[in-house]
């Protein structure tokens, strides 16, 4: 297991990232033009200092101006803006989970949002490529959805702890153990695993589609997430195990957060609005306001008036709560999701400029044909 995430970091280094990184330099020229040259593989470009200064100027305005942009701003405005160069001349969007980075949400996302809006987003473009900002089973899912088009994830380290930890084997042997009872999969699992079931949920609709399918079926295969399956059971009085059986899965981010310190800050905190992401084991839930997925928690913030919020979940999601609602006081409870993170500007327009074969997402046609029907049955559920 080991090896192999070894191997396929020495890939991702040998497929241009790490190349361009160190190929990526300012320079100042006699005549005072400052330039900042970017070199990738086959081909360099060079933008003005005029230029660079009118994307800062876009970026600022669309409110990338933390602390943490600072003294590296020069350098996001040229990557983004040779990046939104390349995706009109290659007629291309950009996915952007809001676990990523603000510079890649602002700075380039076409489409932005959670998993489900990103998976409906994907159907509607007219784009002939796809580089999907965020990690490998969202890439897969709009590879599903949209089989004659080309899908790239900028990174190989884009994977996730929920998404490894289910096999199609696994959903098979769960099925025969016990026929009859409908498999309802977390979208956060691979191609070959979503092609073993019978409908896809996200955490946005997952309550909503599990309400429906209990209407005919007494017992159901919820998998991989055990503390999301949990934390639905006991929402619609199912019984684990028994009502509702689970998978061992779950998320290396979530599954950390400590319900203590949820106490301290509301001693701290009067009045303080708690929100954590359905991926969070049950003794979070319960010490909760809110649990939902990303698209409901900001609909939260936007719609109440807390004196402060503290949100549970990937930090890219509180970082970009502080840009869009800037009169709103937010605390920070998160962790960093390191496959989310693995994606950088720097991939992206490396992708882009000289996309490699391991970063094109393929899904075989017959998993694709059999998956597809289990998200398709998400979509008419969900509406
Ligand atoms: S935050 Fe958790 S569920 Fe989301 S990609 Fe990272 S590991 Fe997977």
């Amino acid at each position: 297991m080991r090896r192999g995430k070894d191997a396929k970091r020495k890939e991702n280094r040998n497929s241009g990232d790490s190349h361009f990184q160190t190929a990526t330099h300012l320079s100042c020229y006699a005549s005072g033009l400052l330039r900042i040259q970017l070199t990738t593989n086959f081909m360099t470009t060079s933008v003005t200092e005029s230029e660079i200064n009118q994307e800062s100027a876009r970026l600022m305005a669309l409110g990338l101006h933390s602390k943490c942009v600072e003294g590296r701003r020069d350098h996001i405005a040229a990557l983004t803006l040779k990046i939104n160069r390349l995706k009109k001349e290659k007629n291309a969007v950009i996915c952007a989970h809001v676990y990523q980075v603000p510079e890649i949400i602002l700075g380039i996302g076409d489409f932005v949002g959670d998993s489900y809006k990103l998976a409906d987003d994907s159907r509607g473009t007219a784009a002939d490529i796809i580089v999907f900002c965020g990690v490998r089973f969202m890439a897969e899912t709009a590879a599903i959805l949209n089989p004659s088009k080309k899908v790239y994830i900028p990174s190989l380290d884009a994977g996730c702890s929920l998404s490894e930890s289910v096999k199609a084997e696994d959903v098979r042997a769960l099925k025969a153990a016990h026929p009859g009872a409908p498999v309802v999969t977390y979208i956060n699992t691979s191609a070959e695993v979503k092609a073993e079931s019978d409908c896809i949920v996200t955490s946005a609709n997952a309550e909503k589609i599990l309400r429906r399918i209990y209407e005919k079926n007494k017992e159901v295969i919820f998998i991989p997430d055990k503390f999301m399956g949990a934390n639905l059971a006991k929402v619609l009085a199912k019984k684990p195990g028994e009502d509702m059986i689970l998978w061992n899965g779950t998320c290396v981010v979530h599954e950390h957060f400590d319900a203590r310190v949820i106490a301290l800050y509301r001693k701290n905190y009067p009045g303080l609005a708690v929100l954590a992401h359905a991926e969070c084991p049950s003794d979070i839930i319960n010490a909760v306001d809110y649990m939902g997925g990303t698209g409901d928690m900001m609909r939260y913030v936007e719609n109440t008036n807390a004196p402060a919020y503290l949100l549970v979940t990937e930090c890219g999601f509180g970082e970009l709560a502080r840009i869009k609602f800037p009169d709103k006081n937010f605390i920070a409870m998160c962790r960093l999701c390191p496959y989310m993170k693995a994606v950088t500007l720097e991939n992206v327009l490396q992708t882009l400029e000289n996309p490699s074969k391991e970063k094109l997402v393929t899904v075989p046609p017959d998993t694709a044909d059999k998956a597809r029907v289990a998200i398709e049955k998400m979509f008419k559920l969900a509406a």
